[in-house]
């Protein structure tokens, strides 16, 4: 339907999930990215072999505007618009159910923040769970905007007994926070065996700041 820049940053996003290996065995994703204030670019209810022109275009408020959609996506447009609606800078969303995160999800477990990617790549704070809702209803979309508004900060959340929705300023950067956060879901678990992980000291955060803006200087 469009051959539009972010498409295809989008379709490589996708492809990037698969390449890191964090999707689930089913293969289950969807992917959106901002096109303008009221409309974003969505995966049409399949990531693999994705092509730019299978993207469907939609209103931040759920109205399909161009492309087609199969049924199953109908259900997840509103998981996207709240939070493009809630978030004007957010530029892209992505929801996997990378296994080791939705462990965390189906346990009601927020993730916290205890490895140098995920400080790094966007979400220096625990992700928060969203109770559960059926996917695209009310109570979960009310549930996503109430956690929006609680944790103005975070670029994730974990959707209870469903999986993680993960945002950014554009498609790369959701993808590389979603393969930072499914690694540190995974090391959380693993180091459960080993007498459990260990917060960052005090002031980690702004240690990796200070060590960042000394490179680019
Ligand atoms: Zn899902």
């Amino acid at each position: 339907m469009t051959e539009a820049p972010e498409a295809r940053q989008l379709v490589e996003a996708a492809r990037q999930l698969f390449v890191a290996g964090v999707m689930s065995h089913s293969g289950h994703a969807n992917l959106s990215v901002r096109l303008d204030a009221d409309r974003f670019l969505l995966t049409p209810g399949f990531v693999r072999d994705l092509e730019p022109d299978q993207l469907a275009t939609v209103s931040v408020d759920g109205q399909v505007l161009a492309g087609e959609l199969r049924s199953v996506s109908a259900e997840i447009i509103t998981m996207h618009g709240v939070v493009y609606r809630a978030r004007p800078h957010v530029g892209a969303i992505i929801h996997t159910h990378s296994p080791a995160a939705t462990a965390f999800a189906v346990a009601h477990r927020p993730l916290p923040c205890r490895t140098e990617p995920m400080l790094r790549f966007g979400q220096p704070e625990e992700v928060p769970v969203v109770p559960w809702g059926p996917r695209g209803s009310d109570v979960s979309v009310r549930g996503i905007a109430d956690v929006l508004e609680r944790r103005p900060t975070t670029a994730a959340v974990l959707l209870a007994n469903h999986g993680l929705l993960v945002f950014g300023p554009d498609a790369a950067a959701a993808g590389h926070l979603v393969v930072a956060i499914e690694e540190s879901a995974e090391a959380e678990i693993a180091a459960a065996a080993i007498g459990g992980a260990v917060d960052f000291p005090a002031g980690a955060l702004d240690a990796v700041r200070a060590s960042i803006a000394r490179v680019s200087a």
